[in-house]
């Protein structure tokens, strides 16, 4: 190894600790936005190292691919909104799968004489690489409402399964030298390609989100295999984080909706939808002012917000409700369950902008018995995350999931604009239960009116 590449891999090295040193502070809202900035700054080190590698051609075509990425990823970063965040993730990520793949497929189709290692890590790397690639595109389009339905038949997984070990038989036949002609290497990519989409498309409803963290999994794995075939330490540590960390986001978000990967990838039968004419008894509207006296004089609140709270961007608002009804001696705390909104954290990250202390923040498993003593749950745009239908209805499609306990509290008033569904589309039974009231309007504008009437008292 020449000095340039020597001092080359050492910044790789120093950028990977960037990464790692990053992701530890992204962990926690206080520390977040300086962990994509040191991180950020670990891409950068390792981007520019790379201008200098001996052997490096085409430098006009790369800077030219950099500097579309950054401005067309700049641009829609800034405008994409929070709620729009698991379509901007499903698409970044499958860029990612994709370049892993091409990595791959540059080096394979360069070379038919790599040592055995180098071939064998390049064809895994090519084949998650392509399925996160076109899986993460299909997950894309039916977050975006452009593929609907779920496409389910019989013998669906057979087939899946068929195509993961025809690519897997072909890569063998590569690796060990028996065939490794282009067309040989082509065919496995075009199986990957097709697996990723044919494994996506029978997946819907919430299981999406586990799905998208999933195939953030399996790319960081794919840039983490094309680092050793490429030699590049950064890639190598860079992938394997965000393989382990995107690892773990899965089982939680799996746990956290009570499924199983298996069940979640191999879904059976159509998705189930519960009717609203299935449900007994009628939603009973309250207007602002009644509900403001209501919590005014009530000795414990608990907030739970949902989706609905981020589309109205009414957190502030309910910040501002929280401290007054704290000022009048009222026990506010904020429940926040792992799935509501539409990315791990959402809640969190807007109740931590709004400035809402952390010790007023808690998970389901901490506040869930605090219902029964609770006066009134005031939950604002949250739906699925509290659907009693989840502990009593065997054959819903959230069944099993934990939920918020609101509807053991004595009072439930629920800020929502309509009759409208949550993210699973089943009608939520919670609505209809005697404790409940109804509060209709946009988040932010209720809670306008919330905060007006107990000023008012
Ligand atoms: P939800 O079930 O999607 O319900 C949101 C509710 O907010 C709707 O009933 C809607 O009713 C109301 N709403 C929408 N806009 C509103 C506004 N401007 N003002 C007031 N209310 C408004 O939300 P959730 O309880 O937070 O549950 C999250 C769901 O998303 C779960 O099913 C979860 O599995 C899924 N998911 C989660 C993630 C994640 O990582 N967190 C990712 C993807 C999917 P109206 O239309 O009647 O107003």
């Amino acid at each position: 190894m020449s000095s340039v590449e020597t001092i080359i891999q050492s910044i790789y090295v120093v950028a990977a600790v960037l990464f790692i040193v990053g992701l530890k502070r992204m962990s926690s809202p206080t520390t977040a936005r300086t962990g994509i900035i040191w991180a950020g700054v670990g891409m950068l080190m390792a981007t520019v190292a790379t201008f200098f590698y001996p052997g490096i051609e085409n430098f006009l075509l790369i800077a030219t691919a950099i500097f579309l990425g950054t401005v067309i990823a700049g641009y829609t970063a800034k405008k994409v909104e929070m709620t729009e965040m698991p379509e901007m993730i499903a698409l970044y990520n499958g860029m990612g799968g994709g370049a892993a793949a091409a990595i791959a497929a540059v080096e394979l189709f360069k070379d038919h004489h790599l040592p055995l290692s180098v071939t064998t890590l390049a064809l895994i790397g090519g084949i998650i690489g392509s399925i996160s690639f076109t899986g993460s595109l299909v997950a894309f389009g039916k977050l975006q409402g452009m593929i609907k339905g779920t496409f389910r038949f019989k013998g669906q997984h057979q087939i899946n399964i068929l195509l993961l070990l025809g690519s897997i038989a072909l890569s063998v036949l590569v690796v060990t030298g028996f065939d490794s002609n282009a067309t040989l290497v082509t065919a496995i990519f075009i199986i990957a390609l097709i697996l990723g989409i044919a494994m996506t498309m029978p997946i819907g409803g919430g299981d999406m989100a586990v799905v998208i963290s999933l195939y953030n999994a399996l790319t960081g794995l794919a840039v983490g295999f094309e680092g050793y075939v490429l030699q590049n330490y950064s890639m190598i540590i860079a992938g394997t984080v965000v393989g382990a960390a995107g690892t773990l986001l899965t089982q939680l978000m799996a746990k956290a909706m009570n499924k199983t990967l298996v069940s979640v990838l191999f879904p059976f039968g159509e998705a189930s939808q519960t009717s609203g004419d299935a449900v007994e008894g009628e939603m009973k509207p309250i207007e602002a002012g009644d509900a403001g006296i209501m919590m005014a004089f009530a000795q414990k609140v608990i907030i739970i917000p949902g989706y609905g709270m981020a589309v109205a961007q009414a957190q502030q608002k309910v910040w501002e409700l929280s401290q007054l009804l704290i000022e009048r001696g009222v026990d506010v705390k904020f429940a926040i369950h792992p799935v509501a909104g539409r990315m791990p954290g959402h809640m969190n990250v807007l109740l931590a902008e709004a400035g809402v202390p952390y010790e007023l923040i808690f998970d389901e498993d901490e506040i869930n018995q605090e219902f029964k003593s609770c006066d009134v749950a005031l939950v604002i745009g949250a739906n699925d995350v509290v659907n009693p239908i989840a502990r009593t209805d065997p054959s819903s499609e959230i069944y099993g999931m934990p939920i918020l306990d609101a509807d053991y509290a004595s009072n439930v008033i629920v800020v929502k604009r309509g009759q409208g569904t949550g993210f699973s589309g089943i009608e939520n039974i919670l609505f209809f239960l005697d404790n409940t009231r109804m509060l209709y309007g946009d988040g932010k504008a209720v809670a306008t009116d919330l905060v007006n009437s107990i000023k008012e008292l």
